[in-house]
């Protein structure tokens, strides 16, 4: 005993356990409260700062115990919760409580699951979660992946695999620069900004995508798609990916997928889908049809801390053929395929996407799908697409409401005073007023919402991923948004 180094960045077990139970006991009052306190209390930045304090770098430590009773006491009391019943902006889950805990049994073990002889349990268990998300959304368990932060990396994940597989032999070593002809991609207009992140970084520039127009209905024109492929190979460009969406992030509509993959069939392209947010709906026995033609995909973007309600971060990229992700992302890929060969091959995850080191956030994954299983799923998400449906409804039987769409569990709608005033009808006046509306309900925290610019119009937008919102919630909500856009405009006109 005597012999142990003393460092001060150890705990004692003792004290350890009473700032552990003490945790536990705080995040447990949380889950109990949630359901009455604000969603946020719309405190100003300089606010926030005010409470953090200004303290400079410490130059001895204190007691863990008073840092975490104060880090307790700031979070607990000056955060957004958007496990709040109310929440229902942008695409944040409410997170399931068994995953704050696999955090925490995570993070005590502290696997490195870059390398499976770092984390002999912790791969075999992200491998499992990856086989079990395939299967989830009704795709064959021969698929491979990788767990990694979010949507945005799942899908540059896919995309650099895709790349990979499309460019030309000497891609690897040589670079686009070897390339004779210009990679080009397709999208439609409704896909998320990932897509323009992704050619800026990985050495493209916007310009290699093209955006395709979509029909009113916001899905991928189909005969636009094949007309810009057919005229950039006439124009000597090498098309190369195409991105459908299944559940865009401002309306939730999925794209016609198996045109897609047809199309990606006829002129050899990559087929990647990005379901961050929607693709988790496709075990929903009634909502299957919507993804038909996601088996034709080639790389997919899953979101587990979306509609799967893993708290953040996990995002997952699923691969027809895992070797895609090796052949892009291992530096010695033939060796990895000789192993891969042997009776028992070890998966090393630092050769299946852009991190070495990586954390476990299989973990809390794993543990979700375990705890309610696919029928589980099938019912909460079953149940948030019904609210959805629900809130469009009130929306649309409200006299000052008026209800824009509803696809999946995104609904949009607007504020639309009474007897509006003639001189108050010109465009503009009605975006203005539900953006200040908007701000309103963000700051005042009884319910948050996000926006979505639909055709010019400024909606209101409500995504439902999450397991505590009820149908008192929705009819709740419906009053809060009447009450204050009745303020809002008054003060307008004032
Ligand atoms: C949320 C979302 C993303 C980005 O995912 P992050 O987890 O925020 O990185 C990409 N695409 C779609 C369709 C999304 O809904």
């Amino acid at each position: 005993m005597s012999s142990r180094r003393k460092a001060p960045i150890n705990l004692d077990v003792q004290e350890f356990k009473t700032i552990g139970y003490n945790l536990v006991d705080a995040l447990s009052e949380l889950l109990e409260t949630i359901y009455i306190k604000k969603v946020t209390l719309g405190e100003t930045p300089k606010e926030i700062k005010e409470i953090l304090g200004d303290e400079s770098l410490p130059e001895h430590g204190i007691s863990a115990e008073l840092i975490l009773s104060r880090a307790q006491e700031m979070l607990l009391e000056h955060s957004l919760f958007n496990g709040h019943p109310r929440f229902l902006g942008y695409i944040t889950s409410s997170q399931a409580p068994i995953g704050i805990l696999a955090d925490l049994l995570a993070s005590g073990v502290n696997a490195n699951c870059g390398a499976n002889i770092l984390s002999p349990m912790a791969t075999a268990i992200e491998t499992q979660t990856v086989n079990w998300l395939a299967e989830l959304i009704g795709l064959p368990n021969t698929y491979g992946g990788v767990l990694v932060s979010g949507g945005n990396m799942a899908n540059f994940t896919g995309f650099l695999a895709g790349r990979t597989q499309k460019a030309s032999k000497l891609f690897k070593s040589s670079g686009l620069k070897n390339e004779s002809k210009e990679m080009v991609l397709y999208c439609s207009k409704t896909t998320h900004t990932w897509v323009e992140k992704a050619a800026v970084l990985f050495g493209h520039g916007s310009n290699a995508i093209r955006w395709v127009d979509t029909h009113e209905n916001r899905k991928m024109n189909i005969s636009i798609l094949e007309r810009l492929i057919k005229e950039d190979i006439e124009n000597g460009k090498v098309p190369f990916m195409v991105v459908g969406t299944a559940g865009d992030v401002s309306t939730g509509i999925v794209d016609d997928l198996g045109s897609i993959g047809k199309i990606c069939e006829k002129y050899k392209l990559w087929f990647h889908v990005d379901g961050a947010y929607g693709v988790p709906a496709a075990i929903v026995p009634e909502e299957k049809e919507k993804f038909k033609g996601l088996e034709m995909a080639d790389s997919i973007a899953l979101d587990p801390h979306k509609w799967l309600y893993s708290p953040l971060e996990a995002g997952c990229t699923l691969v027809k053929n895992s070797k895609h992700l090796s052949d892009t992302f291992s530096s010695h890929p033939e060796y990895y395929n000789f192993d891969s060969d042997e009776a028992d091959p070890s998966v090393n995850y630092y050769e299946y996407g852009l991190q070495n080191s990586r954390g476990f956030r299989a973990l809390k994954v794993w543990a979700a799908i375990k705890q309610v299983g696919k029928h589980g799923y099938i019912d909460m998400i079953r149940e948030d697409i019904n609210l959805a449906k629900m809130f469009f409804d009130q929306a649309n039987e409200h006299q000052e409401l008026e209800a824009i769409s509803h696809n999946l569990s995104i609904t949009t709608l607007r504020y639309v005073p009474l007897n509006l005033a003639e001189q108050y009808k010109a465009t503009g006046f009605l975006n203005d007023l539900n953006q200040k509306l908007l701000n309103v309900l963000q700051k005042e925290g009884e319910v948050f919402l996000s926006n979505a610019i639909i055709n010019g119009t400024y909606c209101l937008r409500g995504c439902i991923v999450n397991f505590r919102t009820s149908e008192e919630d929705i009819s709740n909500i419906i009053q809060i948004i009447v009450e204050k856009g009745q303020r809002v405009y008054s003060d307008l006109k004032s």
